[in-house]
């Protein structure tokens, strides 16, 4: 039997090394922390699972988080545009939001559980020829610096240079839960995007915010602005920011208990979409494979990264349970196979970091006052490839509509 090397637990390298178990396929899980430590650590990220990873969810027995008061039932989308945009679509399969630093230990120990093996290693540039003495085939889920030499920007596929969003993620108290619990997603043309929604944190139930700031104009600030050092000023420009920019979320805020839930649980930052070589050879004739974020990594504007890394996860434990030899020939194939899975998702997650074109916005305007469009634009996103398919063009848009009035 084969064994895989796995360098990375989040939820990419998790879901592999889970689904490979499952197939009977020996593996070894390298992470950079231990479960206590990602559970202690900031926030990398805040994260909506759609209704397929929830599936795999399932297939895999990890169903912790299941439960019909912590689901997810739509996306809620906002713009002050004229006309405004309104509106609720409702998601035909719930989704669920859980703190990765909840979600992945919980995660590690069912590996473990099942008598998996697990080690705590930094990764360093020396690390993969190491790992490429034991394994048969090593396969990268971390994009840790060491890594990026190994598997370089693929220039064709990443049209960005620099971040087009400016980052600001928290866990925060005093916001009314929204009825049914949904996405808040606010639209500000030339000024950013914010998301708003209830996930699951080491203390229940509280809501995580993202803001997605354009950069040079007015969200930026909450970027860099230090809560450390002036707390009170921090919650203050946030709340005036929301009463500004989004003033559907400013109402569900309760001033007096508003405020990041810890300090700790605060992320700033930002991020260059980029697409990378997805294998690379190693010494010995042994071959390394990236996947997740250390392959592709995107903006997370769509909501899309984890969902696609679960999702890539799958499609590659079916190709190396098929067996090897884990030569160039199979990590061609399975980038070829993996790029197919995740092209709409770069290409969608890119293109909604510009200008909303007059398409996507002739779809949130007739989603405003018909239902039918409201909930079948919002399931898409647990389709990225048929969200992609609609959006890439006026007349797939226009034709997607007839469709779905004809069948009415
Ligand atoms: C602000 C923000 C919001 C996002 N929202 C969504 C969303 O709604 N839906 C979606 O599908 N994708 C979302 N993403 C993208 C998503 O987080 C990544 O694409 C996904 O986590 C990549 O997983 P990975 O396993 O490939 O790599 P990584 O997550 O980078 O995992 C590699 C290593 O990072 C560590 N790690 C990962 N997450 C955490 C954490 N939270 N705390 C501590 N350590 C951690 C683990 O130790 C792991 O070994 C979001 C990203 C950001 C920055």
């Amino acid at each position: 039997m084969p064994e895989i090397g796995i360098v990375g637990a989040g939820i990419s390298g998790l879901h592999l090394t889970l689904r490979l178990q499952q197939l009977g396929v020996p593996t070894v899980l390298y992470a950079e922390h231990g479960p206590d430590e990602i559970a202690m650590s900031r926030p990398s990220n805040l994260v909506v699972r759609f209704g397929h990873t929830r599936e795999r969810e399932r297939l895999l027995g990890i169903t912790h988080w299941d439960r019909p008061d912590l689901d997810v039932y739509g996306l809620n989308v906002a713009a002050e545009t004229t006309p405004p945009v309104g509106f609720f679509g409702k998601l035909s399969k719930p989704a669920s939001g859980v703190d990765f630093r909840v979600y992945l230990p919980r995660l590690i120990h069912d590996y473990l559980d099942r008598g998996g093996e697990f080690e705590v290693t930094t990764p360093e540039t020396t690390m993969i020829d190491r790992l490429a003495e034991r394994h048969d085939l090593v396969v990268v889920a971390t994009k840790q610096r060491a890594f990026e030499k190994l598997f370089p920007k693929d220039t064709v596929r990443s049209p960005y240079s620099s971040p087009q969003r400016s980052l600001c993620g928290g866990l925060y108290h005093g916001i009314a839960p929204s009825d049914p619990s949904w996405v808040h997603f606010q639209m500000i043309p030339e000024v950013g995007e914010i998301f708003c929604t209830r996930l699951v944190s080491l203390d229940g139930p509280i809501h995580g915010m993202v803001i997605e700031a354009i950069p040079g104009r007015p969200l930026e600030p909450l970027s860099y602005l230090s809560y450390d050092e002036a707390p009170a000023e921090f919650n203050r420009t946030l709340l005036e920011l929301l009463a500004e920019h989004a003033p559907p979320l400013r109402e569900r805020i309760d001033a007096a208990e508003f405020g990041l839930a810890r300090p700790i649980d605060l992320l700033q930052g930002r991020i260059t979409p980029t697409v990378r070589g997805g294998w690379a050879q190693l010494s010995g004739d042994r071959y390394a494979l990236a996947v997740g974020d250390a392959w592709v990594l995107n903006d997370p504007i769509s909501g899309q990264g984890a969902n696609l890394g679960s999702l890539c996860a799958f499609a590659l434990a079916d190709l190396i349970s098929a067996g090897g030899p884990y030569d160039e020939e199979f990590c061609r194939r399975a980038e070829k196979e993996l790029w197919r899975l995740a092209e709409p998702v770069v290409n969608w997650s890119n293109s909604a970091l510009g200008p909303p074109p007059d398409n996507v916005l002739d779809i949130m305007r007739t989603a405003t006052t018909d239902q039918r469009i409201a909930d079948a634009f919002v399931n898409q996103f647990d389709d990225p490839a048929a969200m992609w398919e609609v959006l890439r063009s006026a007349d797939n848009t226009r034709t997607w509509l007839s469709q779905l009035w004809a069948t009415a």
